[in-house]
């Protein structure tokens, strides 16, 4: 390793992004090559299913930083970089072209891919999945006033796109093979609160049904159920979760759990390459366990943890998540693990609104959902965080009061 070789980031996303900025912002003065395969310069992925679907937002408006931030940061950015191969030995990372670049560390971005249809029909034009710019253009060109849209799986990306597809008027169903929506990563309580909304904006929403396959000629016409019914639609855009783009990483021999396996300072089996964002999984402190997050949030903390460590430093990644959500005029808010939690409390916080707090068997609060207007439930989730990172025990009867102010059982718990 030569002390001039660069800090090297293989993807140009969220989290690549950030940490490149980070690195300099933490004093590196060095070189710092950031390679992206996309075409685009870094840019900001949540609006790609809310305002860029509505047209309320171009592409080139999500972009993280510009071409001249980039330039006074000194920071080589490269957006048709495709990295192919990590050579550990030689501390190289090799390029679709051929071209090895060396590194002094490494931090793999490389985020999280769209689960695919695996069913017959499911190649045919007008199925869509939605992950890239690209992705987000092509399902817009679908949303025209009364074509009817097929969304596959009620998680978070399948409900905005129903609700930016109800915005456009466009008739929706949408088609889920759990028994509710939203399973893993909220109570059952704030799924039915949303899916109620959904069904209030005409949307027929069916839970517990399986797809058979994409029925269609030249292009899709509907989509057929295990029971032989035939659903027909113009377009189909499945969410049925992600996938870590984990091949680097395991071509190379480094450790994979559910993601690239790294330590609580995001630190891999090779101590020279770090992973963050959507790719890798980490001890959480808090909760004692392996998680793995899919969120704008954590992509953004974990860069600025990934880029001081790759600097010397051993910070610990132990933020508590948080999500959130937009859909109609609802925002969601999600802190820590809801799903960790069995007992769940209702706050009622405003006319429409609501959060949801979750405690594990021993009553510490794991996760709060907010749903309904921003300015009615953010101070109690952020509050609900707070909570969260200091594993309280909070009594339920006090978290569904409204008149209990929350900053008061947070001054409880530090006396
Ligand atoms: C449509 C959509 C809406 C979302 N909405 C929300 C939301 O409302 N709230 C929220 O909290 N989160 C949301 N998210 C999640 C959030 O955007 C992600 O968690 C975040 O983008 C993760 O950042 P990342 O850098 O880890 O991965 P990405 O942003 O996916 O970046 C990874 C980059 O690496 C590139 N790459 C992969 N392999 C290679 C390679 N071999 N060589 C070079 N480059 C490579 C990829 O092409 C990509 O550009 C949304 C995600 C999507 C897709």
């Amino acid at each position: 390793m030569s002390s001039t070789d660069p800090m090297v980031i293989v993807g140009g996303g969220q989290c690549g992004a950030r940490a490149a900025h980070a690195l300099r912002e933490n004093g590196w003065d060095g070189a710092i090559t950031l390679l992206g395969d996309e075409g685009l310069l870094p840019y900001e992925r949540p609006p790609l299913s809310k305002s860029v679907l509505l047209g309320q937002k171009t592409v080139g408006q999500c972009a993280i930083y510009d071409k001249t931030f980039f330039r006074d940061q000194r920071v080589d950015v490269r957006v048709d970089a495709s990295v192919t191969a990590i050579d550990r030995a030689g501390r190289k990372v090799i390029l679709a072209g051929g071209d090895r670049l060396a590194y002094r560390r490494l931090l793999i971005a490389t985020g999280a891919q769209p689960r695919r249809l695996d069913l017959l029909g499911a190649t045919l034009p007008g199925v869509h999945v939605l992950r890239g710019a690209p992705d987000a253009l092509a399902i817009a060109d679908e949303l025209l006033a009364g074509q009817r849209i097929a969304v596959i799986g009620a998680g978070f990306i399948g409900l905005e796109i129903t609700a930016a597809a109800v915005a456009r008027g466009c008739e929706v169903v949408v088609l889920e093979a759990a028994p509710r929506a939203l399973m893993r990563a909220v109570p059952e309580a704030v799924a039915n609160c949303l899916v109620e909304r959904h069904r209030q904006m005409g949307v027929d929403v069916r839970f517990a049904v399986q797809v058979e396959r994409i029925a269609g000629e030249t292009r899709v016409s509907g989509v057929q159920l295990a029971d032989g019914t035939v659903v027909p639609c113009d377009a189909v855009v499945a969410g049925i979760g992600v996938t870590p783009r984990t091949a680097l990483a395991e071509a190379a021999g480094i450790d994979i759990a559910n993601g690239i396996a790294v330590d609580e300072t995001l630190r891999t089996s090779d101590p020279s390459i770090y992973a963050a964002g959507d790719v890798c999984s980490f001890p959480h402190p808090l909760f004692g366990r392996r998680i793995r997050l899919e969120c704008w949030k954590n992509a953004e903390d974990q860069a600025r943890v990934a880029a001081r460590n790759m600097l010397g430093h051993s910070e610990t990644c132990s933020s508590v998540p948080w999500f959130w959500s937009d859909q109609y005029d609802m925002t969601i808010q999600i802190a820590g693990l809801p799903a960790l939690g069995p007992t769940t409390v209702v706050r009622e916080t405003g006319a429409a609104s609501r959060v949801f707090f979750s405690l594990d068997a021993n009553g510490v609060l794991v996760g709060a959902s907010g749903v309904g207007q921003t300015g009615e439930i953010a101070r109690d989730v952020r509050i609900a965080q707070e909570l969260i990172a200091r594993r309280s025990c909070v009594e339920p009867a006090l978290l569904a009061d409204r008149d209990t102010k929350l900053r008061s059982l947070l001054v409880a718990q530090a006396s």
